[in-house]
């Protein structure tokens, strides 16, 4: 690590903001800085693989679909370059509550990174240039970061940097007994930058992720496979996209078989899993095929799909088999599979081990709190998934962009956003897996929907001035019509008897009911309430869905709202970011060192450290109220 003297800064480069790491974290982080008009300089090892999906080519799902929204409504990149580069699209859990429904669509991968190289390339006061980092430089008085050096010696200064590096620190390679050092299979790790966190006092772990072999699609017996179909017409995940233009494709349906998991288990010995040559802990959510076999030994098949990785590429990616069992015991085992018999592999499946930093080190706007001016975002804190990445890129880049601008936060909280979940979660419980967003995860999830991200978050990112104006537009007219359609929705009502006649099934009780009234009545649908009253059907399709589920959830949602009342006020009592801890004399040594490492900042994020019980809280809010008096005296 170098040591960055301030007289050195007048023959140097210097820009405000520099990101490591053109991944889904780093092409969030870059483009959300400069869009609040921080000189961004974006450094990656190639600019070809900038937005490059390391693994299955797919955005969205349950949970993941929200995140990208929520980038999208503060005018970040995600959901724009799906639109692009979608080749299948389908909202899943579309028969269930809109609480957890999530789009989610399959890509073509060269679309997506022509898309996003586009997207960046088009941002105003942002750089994207091929290089390699190998340190950080820190002002000679403490740890503050102040710039980056490059591989070849030069060094860059900085207001903030945003490190944002993936898989790639220290990434070893698993395939088998066969291991090597990689970020990912084609790139080369990053080592210096490991060197360098350990120097500044960055305690890393090891976290393991892992993704099945590609097939050549003209191998694969198509005709003897089931197909699955996207939605149709397509959802857009932009609020910004019309319609999808790209044209769009089916994927095929597989299994393993009895005979997959026999050849599996007899090979478990070789699996590195299992064989302990990997120590570290995987995604639980996303296992290994080997996991499935093991951990669901009752079942004797798994579902594959098989998803074309581009329009005009032939590779497939088998959705479900991810391995890092040997090449030729992968080979093998697609033999066993239908459709697959004679399935060409192009490159076999495998298992990544890479650096992380507890995220409990990370105050709420990313910045760590040991070395300021260093800004973590992606997989780098433990979490996986593009989404992920993605949302925490964003919020990095906004707040490094605050702090090289001399000062500011942006944060959001768990009753604004998936986003406010996410960084919540990691801050205050760190993690021990891969960290991935489940609807499960969000308390007010009737609230914190897909269909109203730009509700809930465009106003703040305009407040901010990371939104655009074409987006200010579009958010303004969608607002209005809303704003309408509520007038509309309460305005339009009948008398039970008008309704009877019209053939609702209401009661006779006198009572006039509006249309939003009537759409509590779970067998009345939306088409009977536009058919009664022919104004609903003038409303915009995507004001119409949001009213209807506003009318539908109304008795809910005011619970919720209520709910979300009480979390704001404990989230309102601050906690002073040097409180000692070691002060309240009746908190065990145990909860004690939890509040040490996490160090929450409000008495919500306190209450959430798993093990801080309830009298630790209000101990700990006697003690603030305290402090706060024999201040204010
Ligand atoms: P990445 O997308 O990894 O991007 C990191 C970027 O940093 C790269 O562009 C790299 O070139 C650059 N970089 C690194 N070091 C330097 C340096 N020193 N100098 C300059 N540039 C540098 N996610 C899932 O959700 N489910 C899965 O099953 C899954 N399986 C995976 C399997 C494998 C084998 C891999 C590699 C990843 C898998 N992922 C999976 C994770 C997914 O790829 C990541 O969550 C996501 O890409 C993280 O985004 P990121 O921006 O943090 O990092």
């Amino acid at each position: 690590m170098t040591v960055f003297h301030v007289k050195q800064c007048r023959n140097m480069e210097t820009v405000d903001v520099i990101v490591i790491g053109a991944g889904h974290a780093g092409c969030e982080a870059a483009a959300a800085a400069a869009r609040l008009g921080a000189k961004t300089l974006l450094l990656t090892h190639r600019l070809e693989t900038v937005g490059e999906m390391s693994c299955n080519p797919a955005i969205g799902g349950l949970a993941k679909g929200q995140l990208v929204r929520e980038i999208d409504a503060l005018d970040g990149l995600m959901g724009r370059v799906i639109d692009q580069a979608g080749i299948q699209f389908r909202m899943l859990n579309r028969s269930k509550g809109p609480a957890v429904q999530g789009p989610r669509a399959q890509a073509d991968r060269k679309l997506y990174r022509a898309a996003m190289r586009r997207a960046l390339e088009d941002t105003p006061s942002l750089e994207v240039r091929a290089a390699t980092v190998e340190g950080l430089l820190t002002v000679e008085e403490g740890h503050r970061v102040c710039g980056v050096e490059l591989a070849d010696g030069r060094v860059i200064g900085a207001g903030a940097v945003v490190l944002t590096t993936g898989t790639f620190l220290r990434g070893l390679v698993h395939i088998g007994e066969v291991t090597y050092a990689a970020g990912r299979m084609g790139d080369p790790p990053s080592l210096g930058l490991s060197a360098a966190l350990q120097r500044l006092g960055f305690t890393l772990g090891r976290l393991k992720t892992g993704t099945p072999c590609r097939l050549d699609g003209r191998s694969i017996d198509w005709a003897a496979l089931d197909s699955q179909k996207g939605d149709d017409p397509p959802t857009p995940f932009s609020y910004l996209t019309e319609r999808i233009t790209t044209p769009q494709i089916a994927c095929g349906v597989t299994a393993t078989t009895p005979a997959s998991h026999a050849l599996i288990r007899d090979n478990l010995h070789r699996a590195p899993m299992y064989s302990g040559q990997i120590g570290s802990v995987g995604p639980r959510y996303c296992p290994s095929i080997e996991d499935k076999v093991v951990r669901f030994a009752e079942r004797d098949r798994h579902q594959i799909f098989l998803e074309p990785e581009g329009l005009d590429d032939h590779t497939v990616y088998p959705n479900g088999i991810s391995t890092s069992l040997p090449e030729d015991v992968q080979r093998a085992l697609l033999q066993t599979i239908p459709g697959l018999e004679r399935a060409v592999m192009l490159r076999p499946g495998y298992a990544i081990e890479y650096d992380f930093i507890d995220p409990r080190e990370l105050l709420p706007t990313l910045e760590t709190r040991r070395a300021p001016g260093l800004f973590l975002a992606g997989q780098i804190n433990g979490t996986t998934g593009y989404e992920e990445a993605g949302a925490q890129g964003l919020m990095a880049g906004l707040n490094a962009a605050l702090t090289a601008g001399g000062g500011g936060a942006f944060t959001l909280d768990r009753a604004d956003a998936y986003i406010g979940v996410l960084i919540d979660d990691l801050i205050t419980r760190g993690t021990s897996e891969p960290y991935r967003m489940f609807t499960s995860r969000a308390e007010y999830r009737l609230i914190l929907r897909a269909d109203n991200a730009d509700q809930r978050l465009t106003g703040k990112g305009l407040a901010l001035g990371c939104v655009g104006e074409e987006r200010r537009r579009a958010y303004s007219a969608k607002a209005e019509a809303l704003a309408a359609g509520r007038v509309l929705m309460n305005d339009l009502a009948a008398t039970p008897t008008v309704l009877r006649d019209k053939g609702f099934n209401v009661n006779l009780d006198g009572v006039r009911r509006s249309a939003f009234a009537l759409l509590r009545y779970p067998d009345i649908s939306w088409e009977q309430i536009a058919a009664l009253w022919p104004d609903l059907q003038g409303l915009r399709r995507d004001v119409a869905e949001q009213l209807e589920i506003e009318g539908r959830y109304a008795g809910y949602l005011d619970r919720q709202a209520g709910d979300i009342a009480a979390f704001r006020r404990d989230e309102a009592l601050l906690l002073p970011e040097d409180l000692d801890y070691a002060e309240i004399g009746s908190l065990s040594t145990e909860v004690r060192l939890k509040l040490e490492t996490a160090r929450p900042a409000t008495l919500g994020a306190a209450s959430r450290i798993p093990g801080v019980t309830p009298a630790a809280i209000t101990a700990l809010l006697a003690h603030v109220k305290r402090a706060q008096r024999a201040g204010a005296a």
